[in-house]
Protein backbone atom coordinates (compact mmCIF):
# COMPACT_ATOMS: atom_id res chain seq x y z
CA UNK A 1 0.00 0.00 0.00
CA UNK A 2 0.89 3.68 -1.15
CA UNK A 3 2.14 5.65 2.32
CA UNK A 4 3.03 8.89 1.89
CA UNK A 5 1.18 11.69 -0.64
CA UNK A 6 3.65 14.01 -2.01
CA UNK A 7 1.40 17.00 -2.67
CA UNK A 8 3.84 19.09 -4.86
CA UNK A 9 7.15 17.76 -6.28
CA UNK A 10 9.05 18.21 -9.52
CA UNK A 11 10.19 14.78 -9.54
CA UNK A 12 9.00 11.32 -10.24
CA UNK A 13 9.63 8.97 -7.05
CA UNK A 14 11.59 6.65 -7.33
CA UNK A 15 10.04 4.73 -3.93
CA UNK A 16 7.02 2.45 -4.49
CA UNK A 17 5.32 3.65 -0.98
CA UNK A 18 4.87 7.52 -2.81
CA UNK A 19 1.99 8.97 -4.11
CA UNK A 20 3.29 12.07 -6.23
CA UNK A 21 1.06 14.79 -7.67
CA UNK A 22 4.46 15.67 -10.12
CA UNK A 23 4.24 19.17 -11.84
CA UNK A 24 3.76 18.78 -15.20
CA UNK A 25 2.97 15.44 -15.41
CA UNK A 26 -0.05 15.17 -13.04
CA UNK A 27 -0.85 19.17 -13.40
CA UNK A 28 -0.72 21.67 -16.03
CA UNK A 29 -0.25 25.27 -15.58
CA UNK A 30 2.03 28.35 -16.28
CA UNK A 31 4.56 29.51 -13.84
CA UNK A 32 4.38 33.30 -12.98
CA UNK A 33 8.06 33.36 -14.21
CA UNK A 34 6.80 32.36 -17.55
CA UNK A 35 3.83 34.62 -17.75
CA UNK A 36 5.12 36.09 -20.50
CA UNK A 37 5.31 32.97 -23.13
CA UNK A 38 3.28 32.16 -25.32
CA UNK A 39 1.36 29.08 -24.40
CA UNK A 40 -1.99 27.22 -25.46
CA UNK A 41 -3.95 25.19 -23.00
CA UNK A 42 -3.95 21.70 -24.00
CA UNK A 43 -5.61 18.70 -23.53
CA UNK A 44 -6.03 18.53 -19.36
CA UNK A 45 -7.65 14.89 -19.50
CA UNK A 46 -5.29 12.89 -16.98
CA UNK A 47 -4.38 16.41 -15.51
CA UNK A 48 -5.47 16.37 -12.15
CA UNK A 49 -4.34 20.32 -11.26
CA UNK A 50 -4.07 24.03 -12.44
CA UNK A 51 -0.46 25.14 -11.68
CA UNK A 52 1.60 25.72 -10.50
CA UNK A 53 1.00 29.19 -11.14
CA UNK A 54 0.80 32.55 -9.46
CA UNK A 55 2.52 35.53 -8.37
CA UNK A 56 6.14 36.19 -7.87
CA UNK A 57 7.04 39.81 -6.69
CA UNK A 58 10.66 39.14 -7.21
CA UNK A 59 11.42 36.88 -10.29
CA UNK A 60 9.56 37.06 -13.57
CA UNK A 61 7.69 39.54 -15.82
CA UNK A 62 5.23 42.42 -14.21
CA UNK A 63 3.04 41.81 -11.97
CA UNK A 64 0.29 43.07 -14.46
CA UNK A 65 1.44 40.37 -16.49
CA UNK A 66 1.93 37.91 -14.63
CA UNK A 67 -2.14 38.23 -12.64
CA UNK A 68 -3.44 38.07 -16.08
CA UNK A 69 -2.34 34.79 -16.33
CA UNK A 70 -2.82 33.86 -13.14
CA UNK A 71 -6.59 35.04 -13.90
CA UNK A 72 -6.87 32.89 -16.87
CA UNK A 73 -5.75 29.75 -15.05
CA UNK A 74 -8.21 30.67 -12.06
CA UNK A 75 -10.63 30.56 -14.87
CA UNK A 76 -9.80 27.76 -16.47
CA UNK A 77 -9.37 25.83 -12.85
CA UNK A 78 -13.28 26.75 -12.16
CA UNK A 79 -14.28 25.74 -15.59
CA UNK A 80 -12.38 22.09 -15.70
CA UNK A 81 -13.05 21.61 -11.77
CA UNK A 82 -9.57 21.11 -11.00
CA UNK A 83 -8.27 22.83 -7.59
CA UNK A 84 -5.48 25.11 -8.22
CA UNK A 85 -1.62 24.77 -6.91
CA UNK A 86 -0.28 28.17 -6.07
CA UNK A 87 2.97 29.54 -6.09
CA UNK A 88 2.96 33.02 -3.89
CA UNK A 89 5.99 35.22 -3.21
CA UNK A 90 6.16 38.76 -2.12
CA UNK A 91 2.16 39.18 -3.48
CA UNK A 92 0.48 37.46 -0.57
CA UNK A 93 -1.97 40.27 0.08
CA UNK A 94 -2.52 40.65 -3.86
CA UNK A 95 -3.55 36.90 -3.90
CA UNK A 96 -5.78 37.01 -0.78
CA UNK A 97 -7.64 39.66 -1.85
CA UNK A 98 -8.42 37.90 -5.34
CA UNK A 99 -9.16 34.80 -3.77
CA UNK A 100 -11.59 36.85 -1.50
CA UNK A 101 -12.86 38.59 -4.42
CA UNK A 102 -13.22 35.96 -6.84
CA UNK A 103 -14.59 33.33 -4.56
CA UNK A 104 -13.75 30.37 -6.64
CA UNK A 105 -15.33 27.06 -6.09
CA UNK A 106 -12.43 25.07 -6.58
CA UNK A 107 -9.81 24.32 -3.73
CA UNK A 108 -6.40 26.41 -3.35
CA UNK A 109 -3.21 24.94 -2.40
CA UNK A 110 -0.71 27.42 -1.22
CA UNK A 111 2.55 25.35 -1.80
CA UNK A 112 5.75 25.96 0.39
CA UNK A 113 4.39 27.97 3.09
CA UNK A 114 6.94 29.77 4.98
CA UNK A 115 4.86 32.19 6.59
CA UNK A 116 4.31 33.42 10.08
CA UNK A 117 1.00 32.54 12.35
CA UNK A 118 -0.41 35.63 11.27
CA UNK A 119 -0.26 34.85 7.76
CA UNK A 120 -1.37 31.22 8.35
CA UNK A 121 -4.63 32.77 10.01
CA UNK A 122 -5.32 34.79 6.95
CA UNK A 123 -5.01 32.09 4.48
CA UNK A 124 -6.92 29.61 6.65
CA UNK A 125 -9.52 32.29 6.62
CA UNK A 126 -9.54 32.66 3.04
CA UNK A 127 -10.04 29.07 3.04
CA UNK A 128 -6.92 28.00 1.61
CA UNK A 129 -4.92 24.84 2.17
CA UNK A 130 -1.37 25.47 3.16
CA UNK A 131 1.74 23.35 1.38
CA UNK A 132 4.29 22.79 3.98
CA UNK A 133 7.80 21.30 3.50
CA UNK A 134 10.83 20.63 5.04
CA UNK A 135 11.79 24.31 5.18
CA UNK A 136 9.08 25.97 7.34
CA UNK A 137 7.89 28.26 9.84
CA UNK A 138 7.64 26.13 12.93
CA UNK A 139 5.16 28.09 14.94
CA UNK A 140 3.04 28.18 11.69
CA UNK A 141 3.35 23.77 11.46
CA UNK A 142 2.21 23.77 14.97
CA UNK A 143 -1.03 26.05 14.37
CA UNK A 144 -2.26 25.02 11.25
CA UNK A 145 -5.22 22.18 11.46
CA UNK A 146 -4.01 18.93 10.08
CA UNK A 147 -7.51 19.01 7.84
CA UNK A 148 -5.95 22.04 5.53
CA UNK A 149 -2.36 20.89 5.46
CA UNK A 150 -0.35 19.12 2.46
CA UNK A 151 2.71 17.92 2.68
CA UNK A 152 5.34 17.81 -0.22
CA UNK A 153 9.31 17.95 -1.36
CA UNK A 154 8.52 20.59 -4.23
CA UNK A 155 12.45 20.91 -5.85
CA UNK A 156 14.02 19.44 -2.26
CA UNK A 157 16.83 17.40 -3.33
CA UNK A 158 17.75 16.52 0.30
CA UNK A 159 15.14 15.80 2.05
CA UNK A 160 12.31 12.78 0.93
CA UNK A 161 8.61 12.89 1.50
CA UNK A 162 8.94 10.33 3.91
CA UNK A 163 11.52 12.15 6.14
CA UNK A 164 8.96 15.36 6.02
CA UNK A 165 6.26 13.35 7.15
CA UNK A 166 8.73 12.03 10.13
CA UNK A 167 9.58 15.42 10.86
CA UNK A 168 5.76 17.00 11.13
CA UNK A 169 4.94 13.78 12.80
CA UNK A 170 7.12 14.88 15.55
CA UNK A 171 6.68 18.28 15.68
CA UNK A 172 2.95 17.15 15.80
CA UNK A 173 3.17 14.71 18.29
CA UNK A 174 1.10 12.31 15.76
CA UNK A 175 1.82 8.90 15.17
CA UNK A 176 3.05 8.39 11.57
CA UNK A 177 -0.45 6.14 10.64
CA UNK A 178 -2.49 8.92 11.77
CA UNK A 179 -1.11 11.32 9.76
CA UNK A 180 -0.56 9.36 6.97
CA UNK A 181 -4.39 8.43 7.00
CA UNK A 182 -4.79 12.47 7.31
CA UNK A 183 -3.29 13.11 3.88
CA UNK A 184 -5.15 10.77 2.65
CA UNK A 185 -8.68 12.48 4.05
CA UNK A 186 -6.68 15.91 3.08
CA UNK A 187 -6.07 14.48 -0.92
CA UNK A 188 -9.82 13.37 -1.05
CA UNK A 189 -11.07 16.69 0.14
CA UNK A 190 -8.90 18.51 -2.09
CA UNK A 191 -9.06 16.57 -5.11
CA UNK A 192 -13.19 15.46 -4.54
CA UNK A 193 -14.41 12.73 -6.79
CA UNK A 194 -10.33 12.14 -8.17
CA UNK A 195 -8.84 8.54 -7.26
CA UNK A 196 -5.65 7.75 -5.91
CA UNK A 197 -3.15 8.27 -8.05
CA UNK A 198 -1.09 5.20 -9.10
ZN1 LIG B 1 7.11 23.87 -7.32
Amino acid sequence: MKKYIDFHTHQVPADQDVVAVVDGRDTWGIHPWKADEEFVVPDLSGKIAIGECGLDGLRGPSMEVQEKVFLQQVALSEETEKPLIIHCVKAFDQLLSLRKELKPKQSWMFHSFRGKPRQLLSLLDAGFFVGFGFTHNEESLRACPIERMLLETDADELHSIGEIYNNVAHKRGLCMTSLCESMLENYRTFYKNEPLLT
